[in-house]
């Protein structure tokens, strides 16, 4: 087994560790932390909570993780931070970013939301920057309800945190009631035969404030607790998941050399991959040039795909952009790709039969 840093700090969500480590960095009003667009709402949301404000760089074309030569480009005086995110569980272009990042002396924080092993010329991501942070809600590699923790590089940064950390609380008892209700209901009953179900009852569950959701309208500020840290009975499962990570990952790896090797459509054309990656997915992500066509499809025929991140702060629509400081256009690729991009399970629920069944679906688009 691994002795898992993710144990560290536990927080609330993914997003309460994120800003945790930018206020531990004193990351505060006037100052903007680079982030990628094409990413999810939470990543803002974290930056927006210390006071800071997100300045969005573009991901490669035709790639998911952030472009270098935009970053160069966009970097102010104002950047205090890099926040990098490893999508998908490919990791970014470490070599690059921390070079640019080094030069303007700008501390680097990973992403690391979508894998917890993935490697980089042999280097395991989250140990390139001062620090990088986890989650663990229902889509990532491990799912122990919500939460989120971060690992600290940097020990004097490390040290701050952890004097921080005294401030956050538990959540009160009938969140927490709720949370482990939700959790027992997930693992009950979540298979990728289900998930258009289960999707559709956890969004009205949520609406009517009986579930935990992912996202609240930003309208009304967006997600607000920011001082909460993990429940106990979350950090119960989530020990025990990471204890099974090594059987997780085994099985992701067989789940994408499948979807590999066996899915030849050419509605869909599969990521390019660098030599200099030890790839663990969370999902498998295709690129399809009719995105809505194909969940439409892919809905009737009950099969699991999934449509983020649908927007480039997902799941932001348009004129909800502004409220997180996105501009319209000013990150094509992650407009493209967000319009494009489906992603395939690869949990440990996803077996042999329910694989033959979506490289069949996919197959005969
Ligand atoms: C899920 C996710 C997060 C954090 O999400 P929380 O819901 O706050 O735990 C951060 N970054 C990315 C890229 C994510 O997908």
């Amino acid at each position: 087994m691994m002795t898992s840093p993710l144990l560290g700090l536990t927080y609330f969500r993914g997003r309460v560790a994120l800003s945790a480590i930018l206020k531990a960095m004193n990351i505060a009003q006037g100052d903007q932390v680079a982030i990628q667009a094409f990413t999810c709402v939470a990543v803002p949301e974290g930056v927006i909570a210390t006071g800071a404000r997100p300045l969005y760089i573009d991901i490669e074309p035709m790639g998911f993780n952030m472009d270098a030569d935009d970053l160069l480009k966009k970097l102010t005086p104002e950047t205090k931070a890099i926040v990098v995110q490893h999508t998908f569980g490919i990791p970014a272009d470490m070599e690059r970013i921390m070079q640019i990042a080094d030069q303007r002396n700008i501390p680097v924080i990973e992403d690391c939301c979508h894998t917890l092993i993935s490697t980089y010329n042999g280097r395991t991501v989250g140990s390139f920057g001062v620090g990088g942070f986890y989650s663990f809600e229902w889509g990532k590699p491990i799912i122990a309800g919500v939460g989120g923790s971060v690992v600290i590089n940097d020990p004097e940064l490390k040290n701050k945190i952890e004097n921080q950390y005294t401030l956050y609380r538990f959540p009160p008892l009938l969140r927490r009631f709720r949370l482990f209700a939700q959790y027992q209901f997930h693992r009950l009953i979540y298979r990728p035969s289900l998930y258009w179900p289960v999707r559709s009852l956890y969004k009205k569950l949520s609406s009517l404030g009986m579930a935990e959701g992912n996202f609240n309208p930003i309208e009304n500020g967006g997600y607000k607790d920011f001082s909460l840290r993990m429940a106990k009975h979350t950090q119960k499962v989530l020990i025990s998941k990471i204890r099974k990570l090594e059987e997780y990952t085994t099985h992701s790896r067989w789940t994408v050399s499948e979807y590999c090797s066996r899915i030849n459509s050419p509605a869909v054309s599969h990521p390019k991959i660098s030599n200099d990656a030890d790839i663990v997915f969370a999902r498998y992500p295709l690129v399809s040039k009719n995105k809505s066509q194909l969940l439409e499809r892919a809905h009737r025929s009950n099969v699991e795909v999934a449509d983020w991140f649908r927007t480039p702060i997902h799941p932001l629509g348009k004129d909800q952009w502004p409220l997180v400081h996105y501009e319209a256009n000013s990150c094509p690729n992650a407009e493209t790709m967000a319009k494009q991009v489906i992603t395939l399970p690869t949990n440990i629920r996803v077996k042999k039969r329910y694989i033959d069944r979506t490289v069949s679906f996919l197959n005969n688009l």
